[in-house]
């Protein structure tokens, strides 16, 4: 999986989203009419939403480690 900049004419791929792709989500093996299409504003909305949920899955992991821990000691 790659994320490539894109410099064709493509509309962004988001709903109701008008603007231009900036850049192209590209999974290997699949062909150009199959990328997701990002324009720079929802690239960085999306960004910021993995960012959160990534983060969150990452504490929640560490949180259960520090509880058996805990547990262990009682
Ligand atoms: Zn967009």
């Amino acid at each position: 999986m790659k994320v490539i900049i894109q410099t064709n004419k493509i509309k962004c791929d988001v709903g109701n989203c008008r603007n231009l792709a900036g850049f192209s989500v590209a999974p290997e093996g699949v062909g150009a009419g199959q990328y997701i299409n990002l324009c720079d504003e929802c690239m960085r909305a999306l960004y910021g939403e993995i960012g959160v949920l990534l983060a969150k899955k990452r504490k929640s992991k560490k949180k259960s480690i520090e509880q058996r821990g805990q547990n262990d000691k009682v």
